[in-house]
């Protein structure tokens, strides 16, 4: 059975209250995490203070610095100005999304 939000409205917008700390914050991304459109049920700030999510973020981090990514390629490796060889094609990095 889906749980029925608690939302009320504001002159500022929407507001869904947050189902671990039952404050309500605006439903956007500044202070849920939004998934298909759908605010997630508890807010950010407390997703950040879970010890759960605090070390699952802690381990993602610890993984970052075990395998950096690699710096971006600023100089061609040739010199000179010879046309022959091609610039690598630089890929650009995704932004990582915190979970
Ligand atoms: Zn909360």
């Amino acid at each position: 059975m889906p749980l029925v939000r608690a939302r009320r409205e504001t002159e500022l917008g929407t507001e869904v209250q947050c189902s671990r700390c039952h404050e309500f914050w605006p439903e956007d991304q500044e202070f849920y995490f939004m998934q298909d459109g759908k605010a997630h049920t508890w807010c950010k700030a407390c997703y950040r203070s879970d010890p759960k999510v605090v070390d699952k973020v802690e381990r993602w981090k610890e993984k970052q610095r075990k395998n950096p990514a690699p710096p971006r390629r600023k100089q061609p490796l040739w010199s000179g100005t010879s046309s022959v060889f091609q610039p690598a094609i630089e890929v650009e990095e995704e932004e990582q999304v915190e979970p």
